[in-house]
C-alpha cells in the first residue's frame, strides 16, 4: 500500500508556526495519527489526504509538564496570606494551616479540588502532571475499604480534565526523628512498609487496568524526615525492581537538613547518595539548601531536581541554586507544588529572576548553560538573530526535563512522540509584535494565560479557543466546596 493511501485517518494541524527542534518554523504542519501520536512534521505543500485543522494566527508548542503538584492544596489559595501569631511566620506555620484543610476533605472534595487544579493547569498549556499524593486514609487514620480510594479520586479528576498523570504515591511513616506524632498527619501515615508496598502494588494494578493509558504510578518517599532509613530502603528496592520513577522532597528547609545531620550525621543528599537512592529515575524536589558536593552527586548519578519557585517564594523556602545545577549539567524540571499560583512559565522565569535579585545580574542562567541536545525536524528556515538560548533552556525545564522526570510520553514535537501540545494567539497583547526568533523568549518571559487557545492531549482537544469543555461545572463545584470548607 502506498503511504499516502493511509492518510485518511491522519489529522494535520496547521498553525502559523510550530516549535520544533528548538526553533519556530513556518510553512509546516503537525500530522497526528488516530492513536494520538505525531506521525510527522510535514511541509504544508506535501500534505495529501489528511484532515486539516487550520489555526490562523497561532504558534504551536509542546505541552508543558508540571512535575510536582499537591492538587488538594488548591483549596488554600488566598487563605494563608497573613501572620498567624506574634512570632515569625514560616513554612512550618503554613504547614499547620495546610493540615487543617487536609483533615477536612471528603473523597468527593478531593476530586473537586483536584479537578479545579488540573483545569487551571490545562488552561495554561500543561498536558501532564506529577501528583505527589499523600492523602491515603480517613482523617482519623483508619483505612478506607479501598486503601487507594483517594489516589483514584485524583486520577479520576485528571482523566476528567484530560491531563496525563503520574500518581506518585507517597510513603509517610513518622512525624520526624525523635518527634512526637502529629495527629493531623494521620491521613498520610502507613507505618509499616509492607502495608505501603501492598497498597502501592494494588494501585499499580488498578491504574493499569483502567480504561485509559494516560495514568501511571511512581513512588514518593515523602522526605528523609518522614520515613526511616529501613523504610526508605524497602521502597527504593521495590521501585528499582519495577523501574519506577522516584520523587522525594529534599532540602526544602534548613531545619530538615539539620534534623537529618542530627539523626544520621550526614545531610539528606549525602545520605541518599551513600544509600544508592540517587539515579536517573530519581527527582529531588526543591533541593534548595544543598552543598557543592550534593550538586556533584546529582550530576554523577543522573538524578534530577524539581524546582517550584512560585511556591518556594510563597513559603519563604529560599532560592534554588539553578546556576550551579546548570553548570554541572543537572537537569531541572518545574512544579507548581502548593498552587499558590498555577502558571508553569512563571516558575520557569522565576528560576532565572530569583537569581537576578540575589546576584544583581541579568541572564544568570545563560552563562554556561546549554540547551538540551536533541534530534529535531528542521524543514523551515529561521531568519534573523539567534533565538534566546536562555528562553530555550527554561522552556526545556517546563517540557523535556519534566517529561523525563515523571515518565510522560510528550515533551517535544517529534515523530513517534505523543501529540500533546498547546497553541498561543500571536496577536495576544502579551506577546504581540514578537519576531519569530524572539517569540520563545516573549512566551517564556511574558505570556499571559489568555493567550493560550488550544490544548491537545493525545491528539484530542481538551481546551478549545481558551475554554475547557466542562470548565463551568468544575468552577461551580469548586466554589461550592470552598464555601462549605471555609464558612
Ligand atoms: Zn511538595
Amino acid at each position: 500500500m502506498a503511504p499516502y493511501q493511509e492518510t485518511n485517518s491522519l489529522i494535520a494541524w496547521l498553525p502559523d508556526l510550530i516549535f520544533t527542534g528548538g526553533q519556530f518554523e513556518s510553512g509546516v504542519a503537525l500530522v497526528c495519527d488516530s492513536s494520538g501520536t505525531i506521525a510527522r512534521i510535514a511541509r504544508v505543500d506535501e500534505l495529501r489526504n489528511e484532515k486539516r485543522i487550520n489555526l490562523t494566527n497561532r504558534a504551536l508548542l509542546p505541552g508543558m509538564i508540571n512535575s510536582h503538584s499537591h492538587a488538594f492544596q488548591r483549596v488554600l489559595r488566598g487563605r494563608t496570606e497573613y501572620r498567624t501569631n506574634d512570632q515569625q511566620d514560616s513554612f512550618w506555620t503554613w504547614r499547620e494551616m495546610m493540615y487543617s484543610a487536609a483533615t477536612r476533605l471528603t473523597p468527593e472534595d478531593i476530586f473537586d479540588a483536584s479537578r479545579m487544579a488540573f483545569l487551571e493547569m490545562a488552561l495554561h498549556g500543561i498536558t501532564a502532571v506529577g501528583e505527589f499524593h499523600y492523602l491515603h486514609q480517613h482523617p482519623d487514620g483508619t483505612s478506607y475499604d479501598d486503601p487507594n480510594l483517594l489516589a483514584k479520586e485524583v486520577v479520576r479528576a485528571a482523566s476528567d480534565v484530560g491531563l496525563r498523570i503520574a500518581l506518585l504515591r507517597v510513603a509517610y511513616a513518622r512525624s520526624g526523628f525523635e518527634t512526637e506524632p502529629n495527629t493531623r498527619q494521620a491521613r498520610f501515615i502507613e507505618k509499616d512498609p509492607e502495608v505501603y508496598l501492598k497498597n502501592l502494588e494494588r494501585l499499580i494494578d488498578d491504574v493499569a487496568r483502567g480504561s485509559s493509558a494516560t495514568a501511571w504510578v511512581g513512588v514518593a518517599p515523602h522526605s528523609v524526615r518522614a520515613v526511616s532509613l529501613e523504610y526508605l530502603r524497602e521502597v527504593i528496592s521495590y521501585a528499582n525492581r519495577l523501574d519506577l520513577k522516584v520523587h522525594m522532597h529534599v532540602a526544602e528547609q534548613p531545619a530538615e537538613v539539620s534534623a537529618c545531620v542530627e539523626e544520621y550525621g550526614r545531610t539528606p543528599v549525602a545520605l541518599l547518595q551513600t544509600e544508592g537512592v540517587l539515579s536517573e529515575n530519581f527527582t529531588a524536589v526543591h533541593a534548595i539548601h544543598v552543598t557543592p558536593k550534593a550538586i556533584a552527586s546529582f550530576a554523577r548519578t543522573g538524578a534530577m531536581v524539581c524546582a517550584c519557585p512560585t511556591t518556594e517564594r510563597n513559603l519563604g523556602d529560599g532560592v534554588v541554586p539553578a546556576d550551579e545545577y546548570f553548570k554541572h549539567g543537572v537537569p531541572i524540571c518545574l512544579g507548581t507544588d502548593s498552587h499558590a499560583q498555577i502558571d508553569l512559565l512563571e516558575d520557569a522565569r522565576e528560576l532565572e529572576y530569583h537569581l537576578r535579585l540575589q546576584k544583581l545580574e541579568r541572564a544568570v542562567l545563560d552563562r554556561g548553560s546549554s540547551r538540551t541536545v536533541r534530534e529535531g525536524v528542521s524543514l523551515g528556515a529561521a531568519a534573523g538573530p539567534e533565538p534566546s538560548s536562555l528562553a530555550a533552556a527554561l522552556f526545556d525545564c517546563a517540557t523535556i526535563n519534566g517529561a523525563r522526570s515523571i515518565g510522560a510520553p510528550g515533551g517535544t514535537l517529534e515523530p513517534g512522540k505523543a501529540a500533546d501540545f498547546f497553541t498561543v494567539a500571536l496577536d495576544d497583547p502579551s506577546i504581540a509584535g514578537a519576531a519569530t526568533n524572539d517569540l520563545l523568549a516573549s512566551i517564556v518571559f511574558s505570556l499571559s494565560r489568555a493567550a493560550v487557545r488550544e490544548v491537545v492531549v493525545s491528539g484530542k482537544p481538551i481546551v478549545s479557543d481558551g475554554q475547557h469543555l466542562v470548565q463551568e461545572e468544575i468552577v461551580e463545584r469548586f466554589g461550592d466546596l470552598q464555601k462549605r470548607l471555609w464558612s
